[in-house]
Formats: C-alpha cells, structure tokens, sequence
C-alpha cells in the first residue's frame, strides 16, 4: 500500500536508506520552528529574538517565510506552497536549507504524528 503523508496510519516503519530517492513526504506535513531555529535558518537575528516574536512574526508572514504564530507555544508555522510542499523543498525534493533546518526535521521520525514511522514512497 502507498503511504498517504496526510494520512499517518498508512506510513511505514522506519528503516535506515528509506530516504534515498523518496519523494520526501515528510517535508508535506505542518512544520513549527522555534526563534532558535529561526535564528539557524539566518531568517531573523538573535537581537530580534530577544525582543518582540509577535514583530518578527509580523515580518515573516509579510516575506512569505511564516504562515501564523502560536504566541502560547511560541512556534512559528512555516509557509508551504504547492499544496503542501515545506517553502525550503527543492524542484529535486531535497532540502535546500539541510545543514540550517530546523530541529522537528533533524528529529523526524522519532518525532512526528506517529514516531518511528514515516510517509515513504519514491519519487
Ligand atoms: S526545512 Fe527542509 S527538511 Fe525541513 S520540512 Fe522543509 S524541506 Fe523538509
């Protein structure tokens, strides 16, 4: 059965080398980054960190980096385009921000909706 990423109950259990030529479907699923992963994206600046997160969201959301802020969680939900595609996913469905991504991708899938497994597929 093809994996739905919308759809947890249909992902697979996670095996080392099921991300070689996957069409990367975990990069489809709501991404909330923190001021520090923010910072580690080079999007905002320490400085802007430490002062108002509800300006720095402002401004992301105007740039099309951010799609809303969770002022009690203090997360920023990234923008997706092309239905669900993460704004950093590439034409060749890799990350273009890799060594910058924020850290619930770093930790994906021992994190996600269902941890250990995830929305495999190839491309
Ligand atoms: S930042 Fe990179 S790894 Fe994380 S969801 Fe976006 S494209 Fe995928």
């Amino acid at each position: 059965m093809k994996s739905d990423a919308q759809k947890p109950s249909t992902w697979k259990p996670y095996k080392k080398g099921m991300c070689d030529g996957c069409w990367s479907g975990c990069c489809t699923l709501p991404l909330e980054a923190s001021a520090y992963d923010l910072i580690r994206l080079e999007l905002i600046t320490e400085d802007e960190a430490a002062s108002s997160l509800k300006k720095v969201a402002k401004r992301l959301i105007k740039e099309g980096f951010v799609r809303s802020y969770h002022a009690n969680s203090g997360l920023f939900m990234i923008e997706q385009r092309h239905g669900r595609d993460c704004i950093f996913l590439g034409e060749d469905r890799l990350c273009t921000v890799y060594e910058k991504r924020p850290e619930v991708c770093r930790e994906f899938p021992k994190i996600g909706p269902r941890p250990g497994f995830c929305p495999a597929s190839k491309k």
